[in-house]
């Protein structure tokens, strides 16, 4: 496999392609599910898209200048409000962008300048968008889980990252492990503990990492869930009956296991 050496000037490039591409994921997260919300086929929606309008203050509707439109460089100089109507940006979008630019930058220092290495940048990147989503509307789009699984089976088609056996195997177990634990719950308890969208995530993370994360990936879901969701409980910010997006756990997960999978083994079954 080609690997370029990378040197500092490299993680300056990555840096700067991880806040362009957190920069357009602030923008998926914003625009697709208002973009699902009618029921026109997206190719067909021509006044509101990924391109049209330009970007806008959700607030005064002001469509935002080049200035005011750089990646976390125009939050801290506009101190975080609007130029026009004051009102206070959302603190997601420097998080998203900062976030893109860390996960970019430890995908390349993991897996090197290579094609599994910006393989990985474009996986970590899509569970982000998905996380956020999930996050504040509750729901994971099929546009990005089903389009990151076949990105996962066509990659993984030539075995660089893993063998096609592996990733056809981790969409078919992802799916169906989750989906008979959803059923399970539905029979026990008469409630819907998932969503279908969760089982589809999970299909995308084994398509792109193979069968032998989906057990780690649901563990540390459910246990960094289930702390997360006792300390809101306690803290009244829960109520005891509302739903929690399962979608940032799994993703949470995924991520980790992606990259410290090693160390996580030598952790688990060396000592
Ligand atoms: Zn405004």
């Amino acid at each position: 496999m080609i690997e370029f050496l990378v040197t500092p000037t490299i993680y300056l490039y990555v840096a700067l392609l991880g806040l362009v591409l957190g920069s357009f994921l602030n923008l998926l997260i914003y625009r697709l599910p208002l973009m699902l919300e009618s029921d026109l086929p997206l190719s067909s929606k021509k006044t509101f898209n990924f391109m049209q309008p330009r970007s806008f203050c959700p607030c005064c509707k002001t469509q935002l200048t080049l200035f005011e439109n750089i990646p976390l460089l125009s939050f801290i100089l506009l101190t975080g409000k609007c130029r026009h109507c004051k009102q206070a940006i959302g603190i997601q979008y420097p998080i998203v962008e900062l976030a893109s630019v860390l996960l970019s930058c430890i995908a390349i220092k993991q897996f090197g300048l290579t094609a599994n290495g910006l393989f990985a940048i474009v996986f970590l990147l899509g569970l982000l968008a998905l996380s956020v989503i999930d996050f504040n509307t509750m729901t994971l789009p099929d546009e990005l889980t089903l389009g990151l699984l076949w990105l996962g089976l066509a990659f993984n088609l030539f075995g660089s990252f893993i063998t096609l056996e592996e990733s056809v195997l981790g969409a078919m177990i992802g799916y169906t492990s989750l989906w008979l634990v959803f059923q399970l719950h539905r029979l026990l308890t008469n409630r819907e503990g998932m969503g279908y969208g969760d089982f589809k995530l999970l299909a995308m993370i084994g398509a792109c990492l193979g069968w032998g994360v989906l057990l780690p990936t649901i563990l540390i879901a459910s246990i960094s869930a289930s702390v997360i969701g006792i300390t809101l409980l306690l803290f009244g910010k829960l109520k005891k009956d509302s739903a929690m997006p399962f979608g940032p756990f799994l993703a949470l997960g995924a991520s980790i296991c992606l990259l410290w999978h090693d160390q996580l083994n030598n952790y688990f079954f060396n000592y």
